[in-house]
């Protein structure tokens, strides 16, 4: 990872770069921080002679050859003061970014997402998901439509909220980012697919758009969860929120295995902002607000919760799991005051 002297380079300068690192096998990758570009050499870069090359470069400050599997994501990488945004919420800088809406859009009911949407802005939602195409263990279940993501930005325009929806594939992916999605979400179904992560990854560079990746249904492991982030950040846009949802196998009663306690783990290792996903970790309403102030508590940045102004007209997981704009309010109160207490607690 070269670190230049001034917040970006030129030009001429990343040419000159490039072809020092082509000499050894590597190619050059910028990736655009709020606040400085850096630039990943991609391929092996442990070659002393061209880093010493790189290094004697007047704009170049240094080279930083990090040993981790995720470098670019790793808590000691230069990215560590990258923030990243969502609407009016930058994550990590003291506010807690609360993503609410209905788990599927109907789109026979298109008013439905609206008063949902209105309803948790209302309440204090700083960004409405609503699922356009959805992943669905039975191939006969409703498997969303097109249509609702028309609906999904008549709800942004709405309300001036930015949305979330998950994409699987690539022709989804073109639709999501031509229509102004503002945060693509990675599901734990794809959390692993790696040719996804990497489409995701290149189609979002150079874009103002974030990645809302959940965590693999499967257990997925800290080192698996913050690689499959590194592939998406790796191609330039460093706009990756991490998102624990639960893993299987489940906890007896509930969904899946709550797994708000990974949040302080991946804290430890990386600097990418963490937005818990209660609903499909426990997987019935009326645990939710349980589990998303246990999130907090953990120390994460944010939730992304299920809601809905009817549950029981809703469809997916929401007649099941979703909570209403009411019980979401009352929530957001105890979980900003939660996020307010929450300090390191110290060990030593
Ligand atoms: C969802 O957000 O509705 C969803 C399908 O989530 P997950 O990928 O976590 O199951
Ligand atoms: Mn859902």
């Amino acid at each position: 990872m070269i670190l230049p002297k001034n917040h970006r380079l030129t030009d001429a300068q990343v040419a000159e770069l490039t072809a020092i690192v082509t000499e050894f096998g590597c190619r050059i990758q910028p990736i655009v921080g709020d606040v400085r570009t850096i630039y990943a050499i991609v391929g092996d870069e442990r070659h002393e002679l061209m880093i010493n090359r790189l290094e004697g470069l007047p704009y170049v400050d240094r080279v930083d050859t990090i040993q981790s599997p995720h470098k670019l994501m790793d808590i000691k990488s230069d990215l560590a003061s990258h923030r990243v945004k969502v609407g009016g919420v930058t994550l990590g800088n003291g506010q807690l970014l609360i993503m609410a809406g209905h788990c599927t859009i109907d789109p026979k009911n298109p008013h439905l997402f609206y008063e949902t949407a209105q309803a948790v802005k209302e309440a204090g939602a700083h960004a409405l998901r609503g699922g356009v195409w959805k992943p669905r263990t039975n191939p006969y279940a409703f498997q969303g439509d097109h249509k609702s993501l028309d609906i999904l930005m008549e709800g942004a325009r709405r309300t001036g909220l930015p949305v979330d929806t998950e994409v699987m594939d690539e022709e989804q992916l073109k639709l999501a980012l031509a229509a102004g999605v503002h945060v693509l979400q990675i599901g734990a179904r794809n959390a692993l697919n790696y040719s996804l992560l990497r489409q995701v990854g290149a189609a979002i560079a150079g874009k103002p758009v974030a990645v809302l990746l959940k965590r693999g249904m499967h257990t997925g492991t800290l080192n698996e969860f913050i690689s499959a982030a590194e592939y998406i950040v790796n191609f330039g846009n460093p706009n990756v929120i991490l998102c624990p949802r639960g893993t299987q196998p489940g906890l007896d009663g509930y969904r899946n295995q709550p797994d708000e306690a990974i949040t302080p783990l991946l804290k430890e290792r990386t600097w990418a902002p963490v937005v818990v996903d209660p609903s499909h970790s426990v997987g019935k309403a009326a645990y939710v607000p349980a589990c998303a102030l246990a999130a907090v508590a953990y120390g994460a940045d944010g939730l992304c919760i299920e809601a809905h102004v009817s549950p029981s007209h809703g469809l997916g997981d929401d007649p099941k799991q979703a909570i209403t704009p009411t019980v979401l309010a009352g929530l957001i109160t105890q979980a900003k005051a939660v996020h307010a207490l929450h300090r390191p607690v110290a060990v030593s």
